[in-house]
C-alpha cells in the first residue's frame, strides 16, 4: 500500500499559506486549471488570451500556466503575490488584515495580485492611456497562475499520487474526469462558483475565504506533524482537490470572460 506523505509543515495554518511558496500545486495542478479554463472561454475571451499568448512560443496557456513560479526569483518582487499569510489557529480571512507582505505593505498577497492583475487586463482593447504601462500577456500568466495559487489547499502530492494510481500516470485523463464532473456531479454548482457580486469582475476574497476553511476542514484535521498519512487521508481528501481544480478553472475562465467580454 502506498503511504502518501504531508511534509512537515502540517500543523500550521500559517505555514499551510506559505507553503505555495516552496511546493505549490506543480505543473500539473497550474496546467488542470488552465487547461478547464481555457475550454470554457468566449470567443472574444479565446481571441484576446490568442493575441496575448502570440508574443511567447506557446499557444496552449496551460503551458505557460507555471510561468509566474519560474519567474519569482527573477521578479523577486512577485515572490509575496503567491499567497495569503492568514493568523495561525483562525480559520478565516479578512483581506484588510490579511492580504500584506512582510513589510505590511497592503494589497501584497494572492488576493491582491488577481485583483491588480484583473485591473490591468480590463485595459485591454481600450482607448485608456494606461494600457501602455502594462505587460498584458505577463498580466495573463499572473492571472492564471495566481487563481491556480488561491484555490490551492495542498501540495501537488495528491495530485500526482491520484495521476499514477487512478489515470495511468495520464494528466489528460485526470483532467477529463475534472470536466466530467464539471458537467455531471458539480453541474448545478458550477453557476455559484462564476458568480461575482453585482460589477465585480473578480472576486478573490471568496476563494480565499474557502480555502482557509478548506484547510481547517480537510487539510490538517487529524493529522499530527510529521505523520504518514495513509489511504484514507488520500482518497477522502482527493475528491476535494479535484474540486478546488474544478473551481479554479471554472473561476479563471469567468473572470477571463468578464474581462474580454
Ligand atoms: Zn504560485
Amino acid at each position: 500500500m502506498d503511504n502518501w506523505r504531508v511534509y512537515p509543515f502540517t500543523l500550521s495554518i500559517v505555514l499551510m499559506f506559505l507553503f505555495p511558496v516552496i511546493h505549490g500545486w506543480g505543473f500539473d495542478g497550474h496546467y488542470t486549471v488552465c487547461r478547464i479554463a481555457q475550454a470554457r472561454l468566449s470567443g472574444a475571451a479565446a481571441d484576446a488570451v490568442e493575441k496575448l499568448l502570440s508574443v511567447t512560443s506557446e499557444k496552449e496557456l496551460g503551458n505557460l500556466c507555471i510561468w509566474a513560479d519560474r519567474v519569482k526569483f527573477r521578479y523577486h518582487w512577485s515572490s509575496a503575490l503567491h499567497y495569503i499569510d492568514t493568523p495561525d489557529s483562525l480559520c478565516t480571512y479578512q483581506y484588510d488584515r490579511d492580504c500584506k507582505d512582510e513589510n505590511n505593505t497592503r494589497g501584497r498577497c494572492v488576493a491582491g495580485a488577481i485583483r491588480n492583475y484583473t485591473t490591468q487586463l480590463l485595459t485591454y482593447n481600450s482607448d485608456s492611456p494606461n494600457q501602455s504601462q502594462y505587460n498584458l500577456t505577463e498580466a495573463l500568466l499572473f492571472l492564471a497562475h495566481f487563481m491556480g495559487d488561491i484555490h490551492q489547499v495542498w501540495d501537488d502530492n495528491i495530485i500526482e499520487t491520484s495521476e499514477k494510481r487512478f489515470y495511468d500516470s495520464n494528466l489528460e485523463e485526470l483532467i477529463e474526469a475534472i470536466q466530467q464532473n464539471i458537467t455531471a456531479e458539480w453541474a448545478d454548482r458550477v453557476k455559484g462558483w462564476e458568480t461575482c457580486g453585482l460589477n465585480e469582475t473578480a472576486c478573490p476574497d471568496i476563494y480565499a475565504s474557502e480555502g482557509i476553511k478548506a484547510a481547517c476542514a480537510w487539510a490538517y484535521r487529524g493529522v499530527s506533524e510529521g505523520s504518514v498519512l495513509e489511504d484514507d487521508y488520500f482518497l477522502s481528501r482527493l475528491p476535494v482537490v479535484k474540486m478546488r481544480l474544478a473551481q479554479g478553472g471554472v473561476r479563471l475562465a469567468a473572470t477571463l470572460n468578464r474581462i474580454f467580454g
